[in-house]
């Protein structure tokens, strides 16, 4: 625990980026992202990145930090794809992609139920329900 000056240094301290472009902004430019500020590891979140005009799965990270090489995950970078692919066509909202995307489902299992959320073969809430969320 750090003194509310530090705090709010640190929750400066942050920041987006996009991993396709690269493009970055800051944390504060966000409403309530500075809320996931205190948890470990990388964040990601879906996003609309202004740099290439497309959704992203932004990556929440320390502004003071080198650009470091992405961890990836194949196996949720799928999951990413896809979910980004039906916020694209319209198919899915934003909201509810970010939501299937953060739960703690099996990868495999995330792309069947999102699949069936983008065919409306299952509402979101069934889907969340069916996810855990
Ligand atoms: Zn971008």
């Amino acid at each position: 625990m750090g003194t509310f000056s530090e705090t709010v240094k640190q929750a400066k301290d942050w920041r987006w980026r996009c991993p396709a472009c690269e493009k970055t902004s800051e944390s504060t430019g966000a409403g309530g992202f500075v809320f996931r500020i205190g948890t470990s590891g990388t964040t990601r979140s879906l996003g609309r990145c202004s740099g290439c005009d497309a959704w992203r799965m932004l990556i929440l990270e320390r502004a003071s930090d080198p650009l470091p090489p992405e961890a990836l995950n194949a196996d949720q970078e799928r999951t990413w794809s896809e979910l980004i692919a039906y916020v694209s066509e319209g198919t899915m909202s934003a909201e509810v992609a970010s939501q299937i995307a953060q739960s703690s489902a099996p990868e495999t299992r995330k792309r069947e139920v999102a699949a069936h959320v983008a065919e409306k073969a299952l509402t979101p809430e069934q889907a969340m329900t069916m996810l855990g969320v």
